[in-house]
């Protein structure tokens, strides 16, 4: 809690206990959540807390780049505390987002740019198809039938 408070004062964020549990939330997650997800898990501790918060606390930290909203064509966004950029995979199955840390993502930037001679600034990488638990339980239930 005390170096995530330190990360949001660096931001010169002021530190609510609200925000501190939002953040945490989010820090200590690997599994992409969307606001909702995270109000359903502070609501037994943050009573008080309303969704509109959660909105407005998501938004400060965007801001100030210590979260990344990720479009992936579901109907709510889905917040990552991991800022450096990586690819993401999802699952059309489950909606599950899993992150991917490989180097080939590199490659293929040096090729484009290659390529192109075009500056690259940025740059969202997104995977859809089935999770390894989605296709094994489809397995499963051939199995079954
Ligand atoms: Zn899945
Ligand atoms: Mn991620």
């Amino acid at each position: 809690m005390e170096q995530l408070a330190e990360i949001l004062k660096a931001k010169k964020l002021k530190v609510t206990p609200q925000r501190l549990a939002i953040y945490k939330v989010l820090y200590e997650t690997s599994s992409h959540p969307t606001a909702e997800d995270i109000y359903t898990a502070l609501r037994q501790s943050h009573p008080t807390m309303s969704l509109a918060t959660v909105y407005k606390t998501l938004d400060a930290l965007k801001k100030s780049d210590l979260a990344t909203e990720l479009n992936i064509g579901d109907d709510s966004s889905r917040y990552d505390a991991t800022i450096k950029s990586h690819p993401h995979m999802i699952c059309l199955n489950c909606g599950k987002v899993i992150d991917l840390h490989t180097d080939s993502l590199k490659d293929f930037k040096e090729n484009v740019q290659k390529e192109t001679d075009f500056d690259i600034v940025s740059e969202k990488v997104y995977f859809y198809g089935t999770c390894k638990e989605c296709k094994s339980k489809k397995e499963q239930n051939k199995i079954n039938d």
